[in-house]
């Protein structure tokens, strides 16, 4: 379990005349040059604003996709958006292993911040090599993660970077993730843990860390027909992750040994293949020639009901393929329903993030993370490489 007590936080130091490594995590989604969702940058503004006012240079430092050479996913159009937000020229630095920002600092004005290009650019990076650090040792006094998103992996610029450096503090944003996930992680209040998405197996460690705090287990999505398939249903041709039935079948177990209440669909929405939408039919047992792409509506109100005496909710994982409209009702009922609850609510997941932006409600929910694969981790282990490094 991680101590956060034992990693500073920004306002644990003072920055006054400090020069910071600030690790952001701005892989936002872009199509050619038009960032399609702004709310990983958004998200970063406060510790770059805090840092700021108190006195430090800041040099940012993020990655961006999954570059093959250093043409791609330059964070151009990354640092005009960031600069746009802030009203400040965003300096992007085209080498990051280079010592141009070092000459560049002492002349750099109130109204610039340098940023570093793709940090994947650097071959040692996702290796966790000590080609960063090395450079950045010559003109950086402290470091900052506040990149969560980024926090599970063992990379240059969230593991080893941080390790050589004695100022170090997390962001506002980690801060935030980690006490919200804290909260719901060591509360003893009645939950309900609501699962969906497409991949059992990357879910079963959340499964067995909630097996016994969850009072109910709720599952739609693709990740329920492993569970309709170990109680002997038909789920036709289905996305269905054959080697985890007998895993499904397990988790049955586990939950009914304990008394506890598991939600599986009771009625679902099928296709003839994923194109064909006029082929959209709400059936209560899959035929075997059809595919199931969401929950029924008969399932939305169970799952509904369920919310109604809980007091948190933790949810990960979208109940049908919604990035097709015709598709997503399952989820979007999901996302207003959970919006009107009472109860305290987290979500997690990449998709799941997406899915409740997409449905206009996560201004209602209690805490809305950043990190998709990091969120899971941190979920499963209590702690994550790149905060480790920070201690
Ligand atoms: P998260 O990123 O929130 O952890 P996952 O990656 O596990 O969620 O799952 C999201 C994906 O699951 C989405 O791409 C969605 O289309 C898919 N999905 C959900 N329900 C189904 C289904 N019934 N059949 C096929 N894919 C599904
Ligand atoms: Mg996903």
């Amino acid at each position: 379990m991680l101590n956060l007590k034992k990693i500073k936080k920004l306002s644990d130091l003072k920055w006054k005349g400090e020069r910071v490594f600030l690790r952001l995590d701005l892989n936002v989604p872009i199509k050619g040059e038009k960032i399609l969702d702004l709310s990983r940058i958004k998200a970063a503004l406060p510790s770059i604003e805090y840092l700021h006012a108190n006195g430090a240079q800041i040099i940012i430092g993020s990655h961006l996709g999954r570059p093959k050479n250093n043409k791609e996913y330059s964070l151009a159009p990354v640092a005009e958006a960031l600069g746009n937000l802030l009203n400040k020229e965003i300096i992007l630095i085209e080498d990051p292993l280079s010592d141009t920002a070092k000459f560049l600092l002492p002349s750099v004005k109130k109204n610039q911040i340098i940023m570093l290009e793709n940090l994947r650019y650097i071959p040692g990076e996702t290796k966790n090599k000590p080609d960063l650090q090395k450079v950045l040792s010559k003109y950086i006094t402290a470091y900052v993660n506040d990149a969560f998103g980024v926090c599970h992996r063992v990379h240059s610029s969230v593991n080893d970077v941080p390790k050589h450096f004695k100022k170090k503090a997390v962001g506002f944003l980690i801060e935030k993730e980690i006490q919200s996930l804290d909260s719901i992680l060591y509360s003893k209040k009645k939950m309900l843990l609501a699962l969906g998405g497409s991949k059992v197996s990357d879910k079963i460690a959340l499964i067995e860390a909630f097996i016994d705090k969850a009072d109910t287990l709720l599952i739609g999505g693709a990740m329920a027909y492993p569970f309709l398939k170990a109680q002997g249903k038909e789920v036709g041709e289905s996305f269905l992750e054959q080697s985890c039935v007998n895993t499904a079948r397990k988790i049955l177990k586990r939950f009914q040994v304990k008394n506890k209440n598991i939600i599986l669909p009771s009625d679902h929405r099928v296709v003839s293949d994923i194109d064909n939408l006029k082929s959209l039919k709400v059936v209560t047992e899959i035929p075997s020639s059809k595919m199931a792409i969401d929950i029924g509506p008969a399932t939305s109100m169970a799952f509904e009901n369920a919310l109604k005496s809980m007091d948190q909710v933790l949810w990960n994982g979208p109940f049908g393929m919604f990035e097709t409209k015709e598709y997503s009702k399952g989820t979007m009922n999901f996302a207003k329903a959970l919006s009107k609850s009472t109860a305290t609510s987290f979500v997690g997941g990449g998709d799941s993030s997406s899915a409740i932006h997409q449905s206009g409600f996560a201004d209602s929910i209690f805490h809305v993370s950043t990190g998709g694969a990091a969120f899971l981790e941190y979920i499963e282990k209590e702690t994550l490489p790149g905060l480790e490094a920070l201690i």
